[in-house]
């Protein structure tokens, strides 16, 4: 079903819910002047699909108002229906500034945890727009497959001894990874990979799925991430997330306080404290 919200046109699986067309006009809005957006709307009114359509059919509109200036660029005769038609999509695609010329902005979709990504993925590959390319970020806990490491017993130990083997190439998961995800149709011919898709991947071609999801990242429209990834600046850098001139959705924004307050805590031990104790004494 094809509709046009303040004159971008968004495929919907269905007839949207007055609702539901509510919603992405102010979606589609906020992206049209390049400002912040706080919006809610009851449970179950489709709030997780009417985001990702929304975005994603005016992120179609700025790509092709892209393409077309690039056309012109090389074509300095600028012929009358171009430039008709770069108005035209001027008109869709509102004042965003990606900060640079010719980059197309990508939209980061963070949730609180990986189930309500992966609800949110699905909504994706339903969608009309699932040949747009995606994808997860997780981390070695959900990601890796080497016997020894992923059994570690926490998440520092995991990093250390996966850093350990990259170093020394003696994770064969590791090896030549890069070139492995070029040459499988399983990487190249799916556009939406959950965690699930690169772990079973993973596992059939010998690949990472943790550096799967981080090689995979550039060629990505959308990156679907937990919110501490984007909000603790030291994961950010890690993960290679980049905010400016990109667009980013909180879903589920009730929990970003929460998150905020936990990715800024730590844990002090008693066993901490009784050593402190003893030092000033
Ligand atoms: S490279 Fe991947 S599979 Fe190998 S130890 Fe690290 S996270 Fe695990």
């Amino acid at each position: 079903m094809q509709c046009v919200i303040s004159g971008v046109q968004v495929l919907f699986p269905c007839q949207p819910y007055p609702v539901q067309e509510e919603y992405m006009k102010k979606v589609i809005e906020c992206l049209q002047k390049g400002v912040n957006g706080l919006l809610e709307s009851p449970t179950g009114t489709g709030k997780t699909l009417s985001l990702l359509c929304s975005s994603l059919a005016w992120l179609e509109s700025y790509k092709a108002q892209q393409q077309l200036s690039v056309i012109q660029h090389s074509h300095n005769n600028n012929p009358g229906i171009l430039s008709d038609l770069k108005s035209v999509l001027e008109g869709l695609v509102g004042n965003w500034d990606s900060g640079s010329n010719f980059m197309v902005p990508r939209i980061i979709y963070s949730s609180r945890t990986h189930s309500q990504l992966s609800q949110a993925i699905q909504e994706l590959k339903r969608s009309n727009y699932r040949h747009v390319k995606s994808i997860v970020l997780g981390s070695r806990d959900q990601l890796c497959l080497h016997p020894e490491v992923s059994k570690a017993a926490n998440h520092t130990a995991k990093v250390y001894m996966c850093r350990a083997k990259v170093s020394s190439k003696t994770c064969p998961f590791y090896l030549n990874y890069e070139e492995k995800i070029a040459s499988k149709s399983d990487y190249q011919d799916s556009s939406v990979l959950d965690i699930e898709d690169l772990i079973t991947f993973g596992k059939k071609n010998v690949v990472c799925p943790y550096y799967a999801a981080r090689h995979l990242k550039s060629r990505a429209d959308m990156i679907f991430t937990p919110y501490n990834y984007i909000i603790d600046p030291k994961s950010r850098r890690a993960h290679g997330i980049e905010l400016q001139g990109n667009i980013v959705i909180f879903d589920e924004a009730h929990n970003i306080e929460g998150a905020c307050e936990e990715s800024m805590s730590f844990q002090l031990r008693s066993y901490d404290l009784a050593l402190a104790i003893t030092e000033v004494t």
